[in-house]
């Protein structure tokens, strides 16, 4: 009874692409404007973040690697309660809500709650960043298949990644730049051929992006030595030779590194 006198409300689960405002959906941006409040993640970007208006109310819930501004239960609350309140809420996110974006548990919670809700798909940062780069993640001469993989430290172990890298695919790791190193160990444990091209985006779709390439073998060190920060994504495989980056290995030192590694092998 109560709840027929509520205005109704709706929550939005919004995509905000990779970086570039340029790359919203035209449905992102409207939602935008029409919407009373905007919860978004710390990996929206200003660009984006510039086209709510002052009147749409505004919660950051940005995270942190290892501090959480707010648990994803809270989220969850928040945003079903804000919409059982009768609010227009939009629920923004960076890339796309369902590539690692805890879309699903969110579209999971307003459904429990009987909350109204859409997705709005967005450009993920796969896609994005091999735009950015002239990477083409299949070719028909390189990769017929392409795998997204989570490289954060909790899970690395339990992973298992055998026969995503290597002929004819392409792995792209998001989440992947503080175990860099490990993943490069355990794809090459897994017989994944050291000497496979490997591309670094950092904060692609933006204009200060950096895209960076080496081989396998050398990732780790590639990220320590170039300083690489986030958010930045790993693309692991043959087209990444094909990219429009920043040759590391021929820096110096590096290349006759690695063939001294190589002889130990
Ligand atoms: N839902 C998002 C991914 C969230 S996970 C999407 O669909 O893109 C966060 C990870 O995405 C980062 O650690 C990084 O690996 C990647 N990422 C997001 N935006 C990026 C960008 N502009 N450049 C490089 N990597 C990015």
């Amino acid at each position: 009874m109560e709840k027929t006198l509520l205005p109704a409300g709706k929550l939005w689960l919004v995509g905000a692409g990779p970086g570039d405002p340029d790359l919203l959906t035209l449905r992102a941006a409207r939602l935008l404007t029409a919407a009373d409040l905007v919860v978004h993640d710390g990996l929206v970007g200003e660009g984006v973040l510039a086209l709510i208006p002052a009147h749409v109310e505004r919660i950051s819930v940005a995270k942190q690697r290892s501090r959480h501004t707010m648990k994803q239960e809270l989220i969850n609350d928040l945003i079903v309660r804000e919409a059982m309140a009768g609010k227009q809420v939009v629920r923004l996110k960076g890339g796309d809500p369902f590539i690692f974006g805890r879309g699903g548990e969110e579209l999971e919670a307003a459904r429990e709650a009987g909350v109204a809700c859409e997705v709005v798909p967005g450009i993920t940062a796969a896609a994005g960043c091999a735009a950015q780069a002239g990477l083409p993640l299949t070719h028909r001469e390189d990769a017929s298949a392409v795998s997204f993989v989570a490289g954060q430290c909790k899970d690395l172990t339990d992973q298992d990644w055998s026969g995503l890298a290597g002929h004819g695919r392409t792995l792209v790791i998001y989440m992947g730049l503080a175990t860099a190193s490990a993943i490069a160990d355990k794809l090459i444990a897994d017989g994944v051929s050291p000497d496979l091209p490997v591309a670094v985006v950092e904060r692609g779709t933006t204009a200060d992006a950096r895209v960076l390439r080496t081989l396998l073998t050398d990732l780790g060190d590639l990220v320590a030595r170039e300083k690489v920060g986030s958010p930045a994504l790993i693309i692991v495989g043959k087209v990444a030779a094909r990219a429009d980056a920043l040759d590391c290995l021929g820096a110096p030192g590096v290349a006759a590194n690695i063939e001294n590694m190589r002889d130990f092998t």
